[in-house]
């Protein structure tokens, strides 16, 4: 087997003083989707930001076997390390198509960006019938597919989404969830952080449980479904 795409092993990280991570260990396996789920403040985001190379940190981080330390953001963008930010960080005066080709600037084969942007015109429909409005008239769930589109712009090689369904309607939520299955049986991996423990359920493959900064599960989904502390603590919630 070859080695996992994602690799985060015994990672702290600290704001000043205070511990947000303690000892975070988990794999994303090519091909998977891999989830995160976790309260409030368990410290999802801060992983995150780590793995994306916004914050110092102890422990190590390999991306496809490559340790990341020394890499700024941009860099592992162009390694194919996306990062969908949960606050979508749209360009709120740029158009829906504007948008999706920003998500692109950093990669020169033409061809291969006007194949994505079909890619996720389909993906989305709602986003093709809204090629030119303005992304700040976009309703909620209408800007998280763009932050989506966007990011598989930049051609993935393991897209990370944060909290992908956060104040989204069941029927959105609904769309979110097909696109996800659809690019996942594309062979598109992703890590995907999910308060919504359900939703994430659904999803991954094989999951972590984060409290407090610590792993405190992890498992195949299976085991997740069939954990009572999981199913009573966090599932049904949403
Ligand atoms: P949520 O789902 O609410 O976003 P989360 O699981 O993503 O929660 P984090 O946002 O990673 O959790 O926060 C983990 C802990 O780190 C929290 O106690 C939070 O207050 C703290 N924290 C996060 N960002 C900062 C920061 N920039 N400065 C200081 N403390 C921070």
């Amino acid at each position: 087997m070859s080695d996992p795409l994602l690799e985060v092993e015994d990672l702290d990280v600290y704001y000043g003083k205070s511990q947000a991570l303690d000892g975070v260990s988990l794999t994303v396996e090519r091909g998977e989707i891999g989830g995160i789920v976790g309260p409030n403040g368990a410290g999802k985001t801060t992983l995150l930001d780590a793995v994306a190379g916004f914050l110092d940190y102890g422990g190590t981080i390999r991306f496809n076997g490559r340790d990341v330390a020394d890499l700024n953001p941009q860099q592992l963008v162009n390694d194919g390390l996306i990062y969908c930010t949960e606050d979508r960080d749209l360009f709120p005066f740029f158009s829906v198509h504007e948008n999706l080709l920003m998500g692109a600037q950093f990669r020169e084969d033409r061809d291969a960006v006007r194949a994505d942007l079909t890619m996720v015109y389909d993906l989305f429909p709602r986003l093709d019938d809204r090629r030119d409005q303005e992304a700040q008239t976009m309703s909620g769930g209408e800007q998280q597919m763009l932050a989506v589109g966007r990011a598989l712009m930049g051609d993935p090689e393991l897209l990370v989404l944060d909290e992908p369904t956060l104040g989204l309607a069941p029927v959105i939520i609904d769309d979110i969830s097909d696109a996800i299955e659809t690019l996942n049986d594309q062979g598109q991996t992703l890590l995907l952080v999910e308060q919504n423990a359900t939703f994430a359920l659904r999803h991954a493959h094989r999951l972590s449980l984060l409290e407090s900064g610590r792993v405190e599960l992890s498992g195949s989904a299976a085991e997740f479904q069939n954990n009572d502390y999981i199913t009573e603590a966090y599932v049904g919630i949403h």
